[in-house]
């Protein structure tokens, strides 16, 4: 651990913590992030995987929400395109439901409230004679169709704490906050490692992205305040593949809630979310069956072929961290982020809420606000930087992908598919100058190799079969538990925690 005196302490690697680290590293203050888990591990592995504007928060008149929210995602895709990739999804009307015409004004301002460059506008849909129809109830005429993004949410979370580590930030995962002290206008702060031991870092500031744990980490900090945070817990169902069209569904409930129905890696179909208030974030987050039967028959009023409970292969839970809004409902509460500095006896910041899509900005915002009690550091810069592995040339993954194809012929091509997506550019790293399957040393399954794994745990934080295979890849849902514990034991431990429910559903 390093102890010359920082400039940050971030507690919490999640996309905020990490996304706060990248952005004080670039600007070339002295950073440490302390993750008591893995990278991702809380909410930000559990989201709907969507960088969205948001177009049910235009309901709620979350205009600046919704204008930042696509102003980020057109920022995203240019810096990622590996990682997050355009998508079109379908709304149907409904009789009784939204009417047409505020699906109409709400795409409208959807299309028009930031500048739109990259991404598709809205248009709408006879459903009776357009592929998109194919799936559903044929009860179903009218559709709206528009853009929006996908991200692999665990990776966006690894690749900012990768580029703030390339930037001098000391990334120290299994390393939980135990408590802090102000002493001399800084910080002293305790924290207890994957071993055990008790180290002590001084840090000229403190952040508390500790997202559901944002309260009771503030707890141990001593000598300030940590505002309430409502904790809304969100589900999602995973199926086997529902339909072979690359359309992704948001389907209306009569609560006038919304689903999504997404296609998911390349064999699955992801369902959700739900939104129920949930106690300590320290209680377990399980996907209940009263949510499963609400999904399934929200999206059965839909698709013409019944989604029954024992298609379902997977499902996850996490837990949206909301500023109290006294008398509005789970779903009502805003997203947008809140960011409290707190400079009585040393400064320190606190972030509450906040959406994956918006992490940058949040990010950005922090740490010109903690530069200015910290007197130093350089301009921001994460709105033009790629991520580690997005610098495909004129941002065209397409042709990025053909290339790699061309140059990896021998790699099988489900596998080199999914590294393409996983690394971009970075992709060279993990196969190097190998010319056959071989080369890459042991396959674990699914093309998952010791090259691969090699630098997981060397560039990317990875030190358990969890983190590779349910964080890095999404390669838990194909392996089975005999292979996830080859995994495992090649990296030196052993499979445990509450994901480990190795699926291998194909
Ligand atoms: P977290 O990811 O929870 O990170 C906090 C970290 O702090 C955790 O990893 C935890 O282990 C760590 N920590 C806690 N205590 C300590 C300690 N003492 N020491 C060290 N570390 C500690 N947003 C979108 O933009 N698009 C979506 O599609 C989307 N879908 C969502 C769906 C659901 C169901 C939910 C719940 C949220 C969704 N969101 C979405 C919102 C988004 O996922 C969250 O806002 C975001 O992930 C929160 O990130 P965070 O860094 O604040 O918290």
């Amino acid at each position: 651990m390093t102890t010359a005196l920082q400039d940050i302490v971030v507690i919490g690697g999640g996309i905020n913590g990490a996304g706060i680290a990248r952005d004080a590293a670039r600007r070339g203050l002295k950073v440490t992030l302390f993750e008591r888990s893995d990278l991702a591990s809380g909410t930000s592995w559990a989201s709907t995987k969507l960088i969205h504007g948001g177009l049910r928060y235009l309901e709620c008149a979350d205009f600046k929400l919704v204008r930042e929210a696509l102003r980020e995602r057109e920022i995203l895709l240019r810096n990622a395109p590996h990682i997050v990739w355009p998508r079109r999804f379908v709304l149907p009307h409904v009789a009784g439901m939204r009417p047409a015409w505020m699906l109409r004004v709400g795409l409208f301002l959807y299309d028009h409230l930031s500048g739109r460059e990259l991404l598709e506008g809205s248009s709408k849909l006879d459903l009776r004679e357009h592929p998109a129809g194919a799936p559903l109830s044929s009860e179903l005429r009218t559709a709206f169709e528009y853009s929006d993004c996908c991200v692999d949410d665990s990776r966006l979370v690894v690749l900012n704490a990768v580029d703030a580590a390339e930037h001098g930030a000391a990334i120290m995962t299994r390393s939980t906050v135990i408590a802090a002290e102000p002493e001399g206008g800084s910080w002293i702060v305790r924290v207890r490692d994957a071993s055990g031991n008790l180290r002590e870092v001084r840090s000229r500031s403190l952040v508390n992205a500790a997202g559901p744990w944002v309260a009771s980490v503030g707890g141990s900090i001593s000598g300030t305040e940590t505002r309430p945070v409502r904790l809304v817990k969100g589900s999602h169902i995973v199926t086997r593949r529902l339909f072979g069209l690359d359309k992704s569904y948001l389907f209306q409930a009569d609560d006038s809630r919304v689903a999504f129905v997404i296609p998911y890696e390349r064999d699955f179909t992801l369902i959700g979310t739900t939104d129920i208030d949930h106690g300590s974030p320290d209680d377990e987050t399980v996907v209940s069956s009263r949510e499963t039967d609400y999904l399934l028959s929200l999206v059965n009023r839909y698709l013409k072929t019944a989604v029954k409970k024992e298609d379902i292969v997977w499902s996850f839970s996490g837990l949206r961290p909301l500023l109290h809004e006294p008398g509005k409902s789970a779903s009502a509460v805003s997203r947008e982020y809140v960011l409290d500095l707190d400079t009585a006896r040393a400064p320190v910041l606190k972030v509450y809420g906040g959406k994956l899509t918006t992490y940058r900005n949040l990010a950005e915002r922090a740490v010109t606000r903690l530069q200015g009690v910290l007197g130093t550091g350089k301009a921001a810069s994460t709105a033009t930087a790629p991520l580690p592995g997005g610098d495909v040339s004129g941002g065209d993954f397409d042709r990025f992908a053909t290339e790699m194809r061309s140059r990896y012929r021998w790699m099988p091509e489900g596998s080199l598919q999914r590294m393409l997506r996983a690394y971009g550019t970075r992709v060279e790293k993990v196969l190097g100058s190998s010319r056959s399957t071989d080369e890459l040393g042991q396959n674990f399954g699914c093309g998952l190799t010791e090259s691969e794994l090699d630098y997981l745990r060397q560039e990317e934080f990875a030190a358990s079969a969890d983190d590779v295979l349910w964080r890095r890849s999404k390669l838990g849902l194909y392996l089975s538990p005999t292979q996830a514990d080859t995994v495992a034991r090649y990296l030196g431990t052993r499979l445990s925690g509450p994901d480990a429910g190795y699926a291998h559903v194909l």
